[in-house]
């Protein structure tokens, strides 16, 4: 995959030696399939100060903006950004980092909308500060996969391992004490705090996102209400993915842009649209969720009784909010035995009540655990191969059975 400069938000210029006073405005337009139909401004410069003289001009024109732009969370957010400008004939404009290792560079971007659902794409230097090389960013594409760390494509922070975004510079530090500065390879994400600039974005896709072959599970994770619930919300999944991959599931996590409970039937246009998009297995679609993300779930499983293959709504139920309905889905239960939030006497005793509906519904209470247990329930693997044996509609014998 070849990534292009100029796009913004790519890691390609962070494997470069970018020259002061180059990339005054990059610019190129899209046809209504996406695909790269002219470019304008100092592209070849750019390209050629970059080590980048695979991507000229003749070699690009013709080709989807999406074959070059890496990780699936950022190819989803710009999908939505098109989609977005192309709906409302509004133009975007939302500012980003793309830095290379001496230089940080601040940049600007604009997505027009154009004739026949065209797109005209600019990118803008708006200023550039010279720093220590960080070494992360030198040896970030080396191919040693000694340690994967995470790089938001519009902040460029980096995931420290402590699970905190950190200015890559404090990342550099932080993978140099541990000695391993020089076996990093970045992987791009988008870090929450970016996800939730106002860019249209409703959602972010992470594993492979091709549009077609063979059907994929997909899981869908619905995050917490408060404030150190969203900061976790996008950080417990990626301990997934390993084995998410290993089953080539897609993860997609919408993102809930309001306080207050889930609007459920937004998480299911979310559904729709992506199960429309990508290529998904309709008899594999799974739903997790913590806190407010857990009764949104349970929400979910008694509007849509059949739809979901498996649940595990952790750290939070909705008393009263299943009733007359027979839920299909088989349901994994996490709480933990001292919640705060809700008693365990109170999760026990409305667990009870939902066999009743649930036939397959399976409880874990952590004793002495508090509320949030998430980090937990989704370190445990028996979880993920539980989740991604069943099947909706299946008569095998599988469904349910743990
Ligand atoms: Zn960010």
């Amino acid at each position: 995959m070849r990534e292009i400069p100029g796009i913004g938000l790519v890691a390609w210029t962070r494997c470069s030696y970018l020259k002061l006073n180059m990339t005054d405005r990059i610019a190129y337009s899209l046809d209504a399939a996406d695909r790269i139909v002219r470019i304008e401004g100092q592209w070849d410069d750019f390209a050629a100060a970059n080590r980048g003289q695979h991507v000229t001009r003749p070699s690009v024109l013709g080709t989807s903006i999406f074959s070059h732009i890496a990780g699936s969370e950022v190819r989803s957010l710009y999908r939505q950004i098109f989609a977005k400008v192309r709906e409302t004939h509004e133009p975007a404009r939302f500012p980003y980092r793309c830095d290379s290792p001496e230089f940080r560079r601040n940049m600007a971007m604009t997505v027009s909308p154009r004739d026949r659902a065209g797109l005209h794409i600019e990118s803008t230097t708006r200023g550039v500060t010279t720093r220590a090389p960080a070494s992360i960013l030198t040896r970030g594409k080396t191919g040693d996969t000694a340690r994967v760390a995470c790089i938001c494509s519009v902040c460029c922070r980096v995931l420290d391992a402590d699970g905190t975004w950190r200015e890559v510079e404090a990342a550099d530090v932080a993978a140099a004490c541990l000695g391993s500065a020089g076996s990093v390879q970045l992987v791009d994400r988008i870090c929450p705090e970016c996800s939730m600039v106002d860019l249209g974005c409703r959602y972010l896709l992470t594993g492979n996102d091709r549009v077609s072959g063979r059907p994929r599970p997909l899981v869908v994770f619905l995050h917490g209400g408060g404030h150190s619930n969203y900061l976790l919300r996008l950080q417990a999944p990626p301990r997934l993915w390993h084995r998410l991959q290993q089953d080539d599931a897609l993860l997609v996590s919408p993102l809930k842009r309001t306080s207050g409970a889930w609007t459920t039937h937004e998480v299911q246009q979310i559904i729709d649209h992506v199960s429309q998009t990508y290529a998904i297995d309709s008899h594999r679609i799974y739903v997790t969720g913590v806190s407010a993300g857990a009764i949104a779930t349970w929400r979910l499983l008694a509007q849509q009784p059949r739809r979901f293959a498996a649940a595990a709504p952790i750290a939070g139920i909705s008393p009263g909010a299943v009733r007359d309905v027979s839920i299909q889905t088989p349901v994994w239960a996490f709480y933990g035995e001292r919640d705060p939030v809700m008693r365990a006497q109170s999760f026990r005793a409305e667990l009870e009540r939902l066999r009743r509906f649930v036939p397959t519904l399976r409880a874990t209470e952590y004793p002495e655990a508090g509320h949030e247990i998430w980090g937990r329930a989704y370190n445990d693997a028996t979880l993920w191969s539980w989740i991604l044996s069943q099947r909706a509609g299946s008569t095998t014998g599988r469904r349910g059975g743990w």
